[in-house]
């Protein structure tokens, strides 16, 4: 039905077929460095809740002036025309987050995918987003899937009927959802800010039909709900432009592991065939005798368990929070005692952000209930100080310092070297 549309394609580029790799995008005119390739609105795309109040819902500006939708209170805007732009998606979930309340509690994935059905229900052209590939024509490798993958599909198939389908009249049936589903996950994009903070999930059809390299020739960031593709390498006309799919940290072992696992593919790039940082990457210890490659592999084994630990607890965190935040107060001992050891977590891992939010909402209850002096209490301003000077709140931090010293300056005594430090720590932001 599209063919006998008007395509406008993209400038300086065009659609082919790459060789093993299926469609791809290729340059027809030079791009020099940091030069726009092109832009891509979001077909669908939705804000992640834990950035709920901080951007809007619609146009993804970061305020602190919002104001909040009357309804749910949950969904926050920059003004009426934001509201009003938002409400054809917004009103998938509105009335249902208040209705369920506490569980309300679709994933991102079945959330994005509610808006996707939705906005193909009113669409019948193509989209901007679509100059190039359509979002009908995404890959699904429905038959790559392993159980695993398959049972989250269809447990998020079955929390879409179970969240959304009061508010979409006629879901698709149950091979078209499956489809759907893995269709986005292959092909979905994750938004992100300057800090690499997540803002939510989008499908940007044009920017997916770039394939994979681990030397890309462009980088996408976002503007808004708008996907920008920039030239980081010079790339001339009949050169295929790749994006990458993966965080490019890791040696090549560990991006095919990845590659293959999320997007069933195995990469036959340079930094894949030549593994030139490699060993940069894998830099062992020179100490002693150099460990054989038993040891090494062992280490990675554990290396890799030790961090998926960690990213549990960190997990486990939140969710044991959520859940004693059901009957407890913030203020509950129980409830600042986990928050101490996830401010413990977040210390180790060199989350200074998340210790410090935990830092504030422990030490004015830790002040109510311990004892007016308090080594408990005095630690916890002298930590949450020196993480407002970490990360340059002078005001904050100056004010915290100042707590402890009042505390260390009778427990610990007017003359410890402990007290003087603290002093010259207020002392240098003056
Ligand atoms: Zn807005
Ligand atoms: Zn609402
Ligand atoms: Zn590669």
């Amino acid at each position: 039905m599209f063919d006998s549309m008007k395509n406008e394609g993209i400038d300086g580029t065009e659609r082919f077929d790459s060789p093993d790799k299926g469609r791809g995008l290729r340059a027809v005119r030079q791009f020099a460095v940091g030069e726009l390739v092109f832009a891509c609105p979001a077909y669908s795309f939705v804000l992640t809740v834990n950035e709920r109040g901080a951007h809007c819902e619609h146009c993804f500006t970061r305020r602190e002036d919002l104001f909040k939708c009357g309804k749910c209170k949950q969904a926050y805007y920059c003004n009426v025309d934001c509201q009003r732009g938002d409400w054809p998606m917004h009103k998938l979930e509105c009335v249902a987050m208040c209705a369920y309340g506490e569980n309300w509690c679709p994933s991102e994935t079945v959330r994005l995918v509610a808006r996707i059905i939705m906005k193909q229900k009113v669409t019948t052209e193509r989209t901007p987003s679509e100059r190039l590939l359509l979002l009908r024509e995404f890959e699904s490798h429905l038959d790559k899937m392993d159980s695993e993958k398959e049972e989250m599909n269809q447990a998020d198939i079955a929390a879409l009927h179970h969240f959304y389908s009061r508010h979409i009249s006629g879901l698709p049936n149950e091979q078209a959802l499956t489809e759907l589903f893995a269709q986005v996950n292959c092909n979905g994009f994750t938004i992100e800010d300057e800090e690499l903070s997540h803002l939510g999930s989008a499908v940007f059809p044009d920017v997916a039909l770039m394939n994979h390299s681990c030397s890309p020739n462009v980088i996408v960031t976002y503007k808004g709900t708008v996907a920008e593709v920039r030239a980081v390498n010079e790339i001339n006309p009949g050169e295929e432009i790749f994006n990458s799919y993966i965080d490019l940290l890791y040696p090549t072992e560990d991006r095919k592991e990845r590659l293959l696992d999320s997007y069933f593919f195995t990469c036959q790039c340079t930094e894949c065939t030549t593994k030139s940082k490699d060993k940069a990457k894998m830099e062992i210890r020179k100490i002693g005798s150099p460990p054989d490659e038993e040891e090494i592999s062992s280490m990675v084994r554990y290396a890799k368990n030790v961090i998926e630990e960690f990213r549990r607890l960190l997990e486990m965190c939140e969710l044991s929070q959520e859940k004693m935040g059901a009957i407890f107060a913030d203020t509950n001992v129980y409830m600042l005692h986990m928050m101490y050891q996830a401010m413990g977590v977040c210390l180790y891992m060199q989350d200074w952000d998340g210790a410090m939010s935990y830092g504030e909402k422990i030490v004015h209850p830790y002040s109510v209930h311990y004892p007016a002096y308090s080594l408990n209490v005095a630690s916890m301003y002298l930590k949450l100080g020196r993480l407002y000077l970490g990360l340059e709140k002078k005001t904050q931090g100056v004010k915290a310092l100042k707590k402890a010293l009042a505390i260390m300056e009778v427990a610990h005594g007017k003359d410890h070297h402990y007290v003087a430090e603290v002093k010259r720590e207020i002392e240098e932001e003056k």
